[in-house]
């Protein structure tokens, strides 16, 4: 029995279901199920709430969600050996876990869903940004969720919290603070994972604001940010350079300096840019 429900502690659940861990699936495991919990709770109160939950792998955040009241949990899964693992978690809390096997970037969870909904993941990097992205663009405002409770690697997480003028400042940074509050809820060493990975992590909690801060169109903010940041050390001029021919007029419509440097403009600078550049 574990700490927080009467399944077996997810060491068990490892060995009795040989999930030995696959680095090209980045595959670090949360085997504490009191840091489970923990992580569940930095994603506010669960209580009536369908929770979307990213890479559950063995489920040790799935537990913790449902365990801290989660109404529902849907779960999906890109490793197939996991699905048993996850059906005597489902046989646990009959009608509140549903599992799809797949890769989240191809899947669409809508259909399954009833809001109030959060977003909860422990996820290989690479992915856990696409999606961030994604759940942080979509054309119109608010989204379908109300926050998104996410595990990235510390570098990560501070691109996303990031102020102006610092170096970590760039694409996250100005996609997350203009349509959400962003902060770093808990940190974790490598010990924390199973097996550890080479650096330490960090949970960013982002809240969806119920309007973006300022006025902007999503595809054209980041287009504008990702040209902007690609070429960081450049002039905006010349960084921005073929987004549209006449760049330095759009520059001076948004007040910037055509000389500056992506990382010295903030979100709402950037915001009037983006109008300017679609108004051209
Ligand atoms: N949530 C578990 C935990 O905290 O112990 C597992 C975390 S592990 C870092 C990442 C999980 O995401 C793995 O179970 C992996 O198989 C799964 N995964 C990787 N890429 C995925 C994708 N594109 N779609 C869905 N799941 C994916």
């Amino acid at each position: 029995m574990s700490t927080i429900d009467d399944l077996p502690p997810l060491r068990q659940v490892i060995a009795t279901h040989g999930l030995s861990a696959r680095k090209s699936l980045g595959q670090n495991f949360l085997l504490d199920l009191n840091l489970t919990a923990k992580i569940a709770r930095q994603a506010g109160d669960l209580t009536g709430t369908d929770v979307l939950e990213i890479g559950p792998g063995p489920g040790g955040l799935t537990r913790g969600l449902l365990s801290e009241g989660a109404r529902k949990v849907l779960a999906i899964e890109k490793d197939a050996r996991c699905l048993p693992a996850l059906a005597q978690i489902a046989d646990r809390y009959p009608g509140q876990l549903q599992v799809i096997e797949g890769d989240a970037l191809q899947i669409d969870p809508l259909a399954h869903l009833t809001p109030p909904i959060r977003v909860a993941a422990n996820l290989p990097y690479n992915v856990g940004t696409e999606l961030l992205v994604r759940w942080l663009t979509p054309p119109s405002w608010p989204p379908y969720w109300q926050s998104l409770t996410l595990m990235f690697q510390r570098e990560v997480a501070e691109r996303i919290v990031a102020q102006p003028g610092s170096k970590a400042y760039g694409r996250l940074a100005v996609l997350s603070q203009w349509r959400t509050d962003v902060r770093i809820a808990l940190s974790l060493p490598p010990e924390a994972f199973t097996p550890p990975p080479k650096v330490s992590s960090a949970v960013v909690h982002l809240t969806a604001l119920p309007a973006p801060r300022f006025d902007a169109d999503a595809d054209v903010l980041s287009r504008v940010v990702a040209k902007a940041f690609n070429q960081r050390r450049k002039m905006l001029r010349a960084a921005l350079k073929g987004l549209t021919p006449d760049i330095e007029d759009r520059l001076h419509a948004a007040g910037i300096s055509p000389t500056t440097r992506a990382e010295q403009v903030s979100v709402e600078e950037f915001c009037a840019l983006a109008r300017a550049v679609a108004h051209a």
